[in-house]
């Protein structure tokens, strides 16, 4: 029988660079990723397509949606909700694809409790000064979101004894190949965490 693939939540810090390593491993690997696109109240950013990096919805779809149980998690995030689709999820998974979720700290604990051998990996910029610099650059958020999403990075740090990996952003090569290889392993383990 088919291996069912694992669950990988990546979670970091807005600007730690998650999406670009995330792009990176996929390209690298298609065979053998397959990434969740989530459902969000936000607009989309420039350059941002429905369907490909979010599902753009609006609160009352949002609301319908968790009241049909279509989500595998869903969280609130400096003031939109966010949420993961159930059935992508299963299908990749059954599939025997690593499937991976780019979702924040609370929908990644949320995700531990029901799938107890989810591997989850915190991403963190090499230090304080290159978060702000890439969170500024990116250029898309007014300076009160940039606030508040560095405001919800302290907190977050709080909660990173809770993931089973650190991965720190040094280059973009790098942190992708090591966080495949991060998988390999836990794979070949098959500790039933
Ligand atoms: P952004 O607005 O920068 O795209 O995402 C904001 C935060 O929401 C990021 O930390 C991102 O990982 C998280 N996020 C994206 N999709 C989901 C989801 O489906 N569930 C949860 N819990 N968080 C998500």
């Amino acid at each position: 029988m088919e291996q069912k693939g694992k669950l990988v939540v990546i979670s970091g810090f807005s600007g730690a660079g998650k999406g670009t390593l995330m792009k990176a491993l996929l390209a690298a690997h298609p065979d053998r990723y397959a990434l969740s696109v989530s459902a969000t109240t936000r607009d989309p950013r420039p350059g941002e397509k429905d369907g490909v990096d979010y599902f753009f919805v609006t609160d009352e779809t949002f609301d319908s949606m968790i009241q049909k149980d279509e989500f595998l998690e869903y969280a609130k995030y400096v003031s939109h909700s966010y949420g993961t689709p159930r059935s992508y999820v299963e299908e990749n998974l059954n599939l025997g694809k690593n499937v991976i979720l780019e979702i924040e700290i609370q929908g990644a604990l949320k995700v531990k409790e029901k799938i107890k051998d989810a591997v989850l990996m915190f991403v963190t910029a090499p230090d304080a000064g290159t978060l702000r610099d890439r969170l500024v650059g990116r250029g898309t958020e007014t300076p009160e979101v940039i606030a508040a999403r560095l405001a919800r990075a302290c907190e977050e740090s709080e909660g990173i004894e809770n993931y089973d990996y650190l991965v720190v952003n040094d280059t973009v090569d790098h942190a992708s190949a090591l966080i495949d290889q991060l998988i390999c392993d836990e794979q070949s383990q098959n500790t039933g965490r």
